[in-house]
């Protein structure tokens, strides 16, 4: 067996139920969501952990857990070659990038795949063509899938850009091909500030994503952001497993996502889906996947991107088909053919998820960093939550300040939507700001109610008075603070907002709503 190779290993991995012991390259809700649903099909898991999450409930979860390095990503979770490294001292046979970190390296993908090691997740090749929207874009093309009006190349002449933009008509967005996490995006007025932005949006894109390309599309008015999450096996079946709506968003970044979308009629949905599926074809796409469009007034629906990988959102779907997306990525990574055709699925009920992070709603997002003081998770019928921190444990500030994934399912939307509000009133979270309250402003708004809202919801009609209660009492007790300072009474250390605070604080509003 001396001539043994890596490509050897390759065919037996396909061949055979290989995948005996997976090792989750990420960390947090993620890591611990995967590693559940490896357990459930007698799958042994490794867990990699950087010195900021020594105590996180991944690295217990897990049957066995290493550590990479110090905090920060570049010195620990994005390691590849160590992790990959990791896998052959332990005997691993399958790595699970999750979402973000690695998830979308091709390079990292190919090396994996190189070492026998199978990568829970599509082709390199498809993950390069993807992870340009530009090369996305012309792949997609040819296969009748409805494209925003826009350059189908990177600018590189200023002045031929400006008669393009002008042809498209403003207002235009510039938009990095590399993009991703809504940066290196910029919306242009008029032909006055293209120049600008346009540098704008390369020095961005230069920056975060070390690739300068930026091309032009249309800005769509009034556009609402629909995905399709696609699931697709090694023998060229895909199928889709219907809408998430994203709409409400903050700086292009999701804050709510729900399925089915309010607006989306059965003939839509079909045809939006059949869309997804051919994107899909036009990469050879196998695993789980994601393609987003996005929509306009009149419902028409144009590509935006695909995303290589397992979604923050993918809960919503799971909830409405019954389906366990990981466990569908590891039976595809087996080299098995989907169980189910697309006539079979069907939509169950409505779900909704709100993404709880760390940050002000009153203080422009502000990352906010601190212990979880309190940390109580609402329970009962149709709630889940997807977290990966315990009560007494640091927020680090190295990572995506996401606390944890609230998820519902009710029998309809308005279902839906009171199981959420019950849920976010029955969290409890104290010792670090968090956006459970933002959440709920939006669940609660007669516009989200209707379903008629698009990308622009937070910016139209949220604003941080709105979140009365604790602006009024927050300003109640700076007042209250301030006397006691000039009365030069000692008061008790400021802290950050808790909800033992706050009931007392509604208390206090009450005694003072007759002065209203
Ligand atoms: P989703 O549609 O799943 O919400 P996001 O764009 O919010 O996708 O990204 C999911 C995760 O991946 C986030 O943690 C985000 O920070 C990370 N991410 C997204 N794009 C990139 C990128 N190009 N490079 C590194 N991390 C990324
Ligand atoms: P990213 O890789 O950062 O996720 P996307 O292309 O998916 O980039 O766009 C992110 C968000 O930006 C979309 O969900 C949408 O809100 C907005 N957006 C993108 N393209 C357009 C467009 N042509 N017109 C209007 N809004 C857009
Ligand atoms: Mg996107």
């Amino acid at each position: 067996m001396g001539s043994f190779e890596a490509g050897d290993l390759q065919i037996i991995t396909k061949k055979g139920k290989q995948l005996k012991k997976i090792l989750v390259a990420n960390r947090g809700e993620i890591a611990l969501r995967v590693m559940r649903s490896a357990r459930e099909m007698g799958i042994k898991t490794v867990a990699v952990y950087s010195e900021a999450d020594r105590n996180s409930p991944h690295v217990r979860y897990a049957d066995e857990a290493v550590l990479l390095g110090p905090p920060p990503s570049n010195q620990s979770y994005l390691l590849g070659d160590k992790i990959i490294e990791v896998c052959k001292e332990l005997e691993v046979d399958g790595i699970h990038p999750g979402y973000g970190f690695l998830s979308e390296n091709a390079i990292f993908c190919q090396k994996v795949t190189d070492a026998g090691i199978k990568f829970i997740g599509p082709s390199p090749e498809a993950i390069t063509v993807m992870g340009s929207k530009l090369a996305a874009k012309n792949a997609v093309a040819k296969f009748n899938v409805p494209l925003v009006p826009g350059t189908e190349e990177a600018i590189t002449d200023i002045e031929k850009a400006k008669t393009t933009a002008a042809e498209i008509g403003f207002p235009i967005l510039i938009k990095a091909s590399a993009g991703g996490g809504g940066k290196g995006m910029r919306i242009v007025a008029n032909i006055g500030e293209f120049e600008e932005q346009m540098k704008m949006a390369q020095g961005e894109a230069r920056s975060a994503f070390g690739d300068d390309a930026v091309f032009i599309e249309k800005y769509v008015t009034s556009p609402k952001h629909i995905e399709v999450q696609i699931l697709g096996d090694e023998h060229g079946n895909i199928v889709y497993l219907f809408e998430r709506e994203c709409s409400v968003q903050r700086r292009h970044q999701k804050v709510v996502e729900e399925a089915p979308s309010p607006v989306i009629t059965p003939e839509l949905r079909k045809k939006i889906g059949e869309s997804a599926v051919n994107v899909a074809k036009a990469c050879n796409y196998y695993g789980a996947g994601t393609v987003e469009f996005i929509v306009d007034d009149q419902l028409n629906f144009y590509f935006l991107e695909m995303n290589t990988r397992l979604q923050v959102e993918h809960p919503v779907t799971e909830m409405i088909t019954g389906f366990d997306l990981v466990k569908e990525q590891i039976k595809i990574a087996r080299g098995e053919a989907l169980s189910f055709k697309q006539e079979e699925l069907r939509i169950n009920g409505h779900a909704i998820e709100i993404r709880v992070y760390a940050e002000d709603p009153t203080n422009n997002f502000l990352p906010d960093i601190g212990t979880l003081v309190t940390y109580k998770k609402p329970e009962g019928n149709g709630i889940r939550v997807d977290d990966g921190f315990e009560e007494g444990m640091t927020i680090p500030i190295y990572y995506d300040p996401m606390i944890s994934k609230l998820i519902v399912h009710g029998k309809t939307r308005e279902d839906a939507i009171h199981k959420m509000v019950r849920a976010i009133d029955e969290y409890k979270i104290t010792g670090v700001k968090n956006t459970l309250k933002f959440c709920k402003f939006v669940i609660e708004h007669e516009q989200f109610k209707s379903g008629k809202f698009d990308t622009h919801f937070v910016q139209q009609y949220y604003e941080p008075s709105l979140l009365s209660v604790e602006k009024e009492d927050e300003m109640l007790v700076a007042a209250m603070v301030s006397t006691l300072l000039l009365k030069n009474v000692k008061t008790p250390s400021p802290n950050t907002e808790t909800s033992g605070e706050l009931s007392q604080k509604s208390n206090w509003k009450k005694n003072r709503s007759n002065l209203r």
